[in-house]
């Protein structure tokens, strides 16, 4: 007879991510990181925090770092909530703003795979609200729910794996005809060119935003993520915080994600270079068949009429090269590609041309 638990651990629904290869000389577009190395002086500041530091527990509210996010970002340090990369801001979030019972939240489909996962895990009950035929978000469409039924809803701007952007004044239509929701707006990837809505965090009480580091501040690796809203929202993530992971963000993350935000040359310098590369990634790839969705992200998000994902990703493979495909109901086969250096996007396209 089998334990109770073993059938119960297979209920669990977990997130997959990307492969993470141990081989080295794979050109890796497959999970959205940056091509670049983090600012040299993230470097430096984490080897200045071991002296004596380590032997100390870090700041349980991340202080100094929220101190530095808020000043970065115009807000009082009260509006910022840290944690350890934005998935676990998510489950943050997720654990306590979204356990509304009797209602659900809403969420794209497509959209970031963790949602689906962390309200399985949590009992959160949710609503796909389907794209529009050209994949954007219509937000007209979150409005014609029934607004009693719904408590909460969430969307990355940009969308991924679509890589597509709403405008800020969109959004706060949302923002403004349903105040009693609560609005996360994803912003992982907006750097690499959407209009950001922490502009709109004074104004409206019921707007949170995610962020990370792990993308436009090529800090993957250190796991620091963070929300901003008004103190009242956030509230609720700090109670679930403290009943669960008190220290987030550990010292070297801190002083290593201070840096990067004080390195503001470093950040403009790489964004721009993942956007030039992005644009002329598009041109060839459109060149060679390719429908590709207009990204605001650092990926594109691609179909070819003849050629099957799936196989897609076995062929580039076979030329060393690691991208995603997604199968889904409507959207048949699409490749997500990472944007990586230039030479890498150019390595891609030859191997591209031979395949296609
Ligand atoms: N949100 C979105 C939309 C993402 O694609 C990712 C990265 N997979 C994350 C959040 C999580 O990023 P991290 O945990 O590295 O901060």
């Amino acid at each position: 007879m089998s334990a109770y638990w073993s059938d119960f651990v297979k209920t669990l629904d977990p997130y997959v991510p990307g492969e993470q290869p141990k081989q080295t000389d794979l050109i890796k577009l497959n999970t959205n990181e940056s091509p670049f190395a983090p600012s040299p002086a993230v470097l430096e500041a984490i080897r200045h925090e071991t002296a004596d530091q380590l032997r100390l527990y870090p700041s349980p509210e991340s202080d100094r770092l929220r101190t530095a996010l808020g000043e970065y970002y115009d807000l009082p340090v009260d509006h910022v909530f840290a944690g350890n990369g934005s998935d676990e801001v998510l489950a943050h979030l997720f654990l306590s703003l979204f356990r509304h019972h009797g209602k659900q939240i809403l969420f794209p489909d497509i959209t970031y795979s963790f949602y689906p996962v962390y309200c399985r895990l949590y009992d959160i009950d949710f609503q796909n609200v389907p794209l529009a035929e050209d994949f954007s978000i219509r937000i007209q469409d979150y409005l014609a729910l029934p607004a009693d039924a719904v408590s909460a809803v969430i969307f990355p701007n940009p969308n991924a794996p679509t890589g597509m952007a709403l405008k800020r004044a969109e959004i706060e239509q949302l923002l403004i005809q349903r105040p009693q929701w609560v609005i996360a707006i994803d912003e992982a990837y907006v750097d690499f060119g959407a209009e950001s809505c922490v502009p709109l965090i004074k104004k409206y009480k019921n707007l949170v935003v995610l962020q990370t580091l792990s993308k436009a501040r090529s800090l993957a690796g250190l796991r620091v993520g963070f929300a901003l809203g008004q103190p009242e929202l956030l509230e609720g993530l700090v109670r679930v915080k403290n009943s669960f992971n008190s220290y987030p963000v550990d010292r070297l993350a801190e002083a290593g994600a201070i840096a990067a935000f004080e390195d503001q040359a470093y950040f403009e310098h790489t964004t721009r270079e993942v956007i030039a590369t992005r644009d002329e990634l598009t041109e060839a790839l459109t060149r060679l068949g390719f429908v590709v969705l207009p990204s605001k992200a650092n990926f594109v998000f691609i179909s070819h009429p003849r050629h099957d994902a799936a196989q897609l990703v076995v062929a580039l493979r076979s030329h060393a090269i690691l991208v995603r495909h997604f199968r889904l109901p409507r959207i048949a086969s699409f490749l997500r590609v990472t944007i990586g250096t230039k030479k890498q996007c150019e390595t891609l396209i030859k191997s591209l041309s031979e395949i296609v």
